[in-house]
């Protein structure tokens, strides 16, 4: 990565803000159902703790879209960090103004703090240079270790690093952009790119990407039906988008050109409506019914993907093949993280659907890595510069 990193600071008794994703879900009574963003982000703040720092972390939490809703108090997300990290975190009840500035003035080394979500002021996601500067005036360096808003030009993503010393990385942030820039940069061979999810247009820039750069492009999800349409064959009710088809088209041709081995589900599992109790059927994709939609890859899609990826050296996994929250059209989902998995290959899963579909499949601890960012790693596959990062010191 060309930009400085945490450790290229000196960090003794500075005053260090660190952006992190704590954007975390939460049940009607204020549990965290899923801590992961919390402890994604552990690294980077102990290793702020041991270097001696005053760290002071802030992150925005659901959409209160600039105002005070305790719906989205990041409170809760102060305790599980100080079960967490062991050590006491310092709750301030708002991310700006004289009270806060007081309590972080009165910090000392290795004293950890969490303001208040940024969205509850109109000035962050605006990116407002008076509430980015309200930020800067609260530390001496800034950290960015929140890859999941990177795509996001904000006052804490983006405007602070105009008024501070100096802007770096934090561990996360770096790992994300290693993983997911470098294998598309220096992929080891064969290159396999694995899209899915609900729709073409969603990924197209992902397709474009990333196709003058793979070896291999396995289609899944919804969007298959999408290229099935525009190659002639009937899809019945599946989803398919009319301004697409030339697009979806040319793309295949493009491929063919290029001699990339382009493969699209051969059979899938329809149903009638997208409901749990639907009656299903397994077909061929010449042979999906009028009045039925196809929901999931079939069996034999299953064997012709894990065949392709079966010597593959480098995955990238993007979008789920089916409707996988659902039991009935998840086990195209489930049979490809299993796949992806027992692969001898580098495996970076995208974040988002991708994720969940590998956390349901019990396969999380066998892939190389998962990205923590939706839209942060598509932006980042599209082989688009995210504001949250060139916005950070350039390494000289
Ligand atoms: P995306 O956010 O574009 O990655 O899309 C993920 C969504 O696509 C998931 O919620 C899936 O349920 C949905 N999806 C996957 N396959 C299909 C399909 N064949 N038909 C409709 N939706 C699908």
């Amino acid at each position: 990565m060309d930009k400085m990193t945490i450790e290229d600071l000196g960090l003794k008794d500075k005053r260090v803000f660190i952006r992190v994703d704590f954007n975390v879900p939460l049940d009607e009574n204020m549990n965290i159902t899923d801590d992961t963003r919390i402890r994604s982000s552990l690294p980077t703040i102990n290793y702020a703790i041991d270097a001696g720092a005053k760290i002071i972390l802030a992150s925005h939490l659901g959409r209160p879209k600039g105002k005070k809703d305790p719906k989205y108090s990041l409170l809760p997300v102060a305790k599980r960090l100080q079960r967490l990290l062991d050590r006491e975190v310092a709750f301030l009840p708002d991310a700006v103004g004289t009270e806060t500035e007081a309590a972080v003035a009165a910090m000392k080394p290795g004293d950890v703090a969490l303001l208040e979500n940024l969205r509850y002021h109109e000035g962050e996601e605006k990116n407002d240079d008076l509430f980015a500067q309200a930020l800067a005036r609260l530390c001496d360096y800034y950290v960015n270790d929140a890859f999941g808003t990177a795509h996001r030009a904000h006052a804490s993503t983006a405007g602070i690093t105009k008024h501070v010393l100096k802007s770096v990385a934090g561990f996360l942030l770096k790992k994300e952009v290693d993983y997911l820039q470098g294998a598309v940069a220096n992929p080891v061979r064969p290159f396999v790119a694995i899209l899915g999810g609900a729709k073409v247009s969603g990924k197209i820039g992902v397709i474009e990407n990333l196709q003058d750069k793979v070896d291999k492009v396995i289609i899944g999800g919804g969007m298959a039906f999408t290229f099935l349409k525009a190659m002639g064959h009937e899809v019945g009710d599946s989803l398919v988008e009319p301004d697409m088809l030339d697009i979806a088209l040319r793309i295949a041709d493009k491929a063919k050109e290029r001699g990339v081995k382009f493969y699209l589900p051969v059979d899938c599992v329809v149903a009638q409506s997208m409901s749990p109790g639907a009656e299903t059927k397994i077909v061929t994709s010449q042979e999906i019914p009028a009045g039925w939609k196809a929901l999931d890859i079939g069996p034999a899609s299953v064997r012709l993907f894990s065949e392709a990826l079966g010597n593959a050296k480098t995955i990238i996994w993007n979008g789920p093949m089916g409707v996988f929250e659902m039991d009935a059209f998840s086990r195209g989902s489930m049979a490809v993280a299993h796949a992806v998995a027992d692969s001898y290959a580098l495996s970076i899963v995208g974040g988002g659907d991708t994720d969940l579909a590998v956390h349901k499949a019990g396969e999380t601890e066998n892939m190389s890595f998962i990205s923590t960012g939706g839209g942060a790693s598509l932006q980042l596959l599209e082989g688009k510069e995210l504001p949250g990062l060139v916005s950070l010191t350039d390494k000289k």
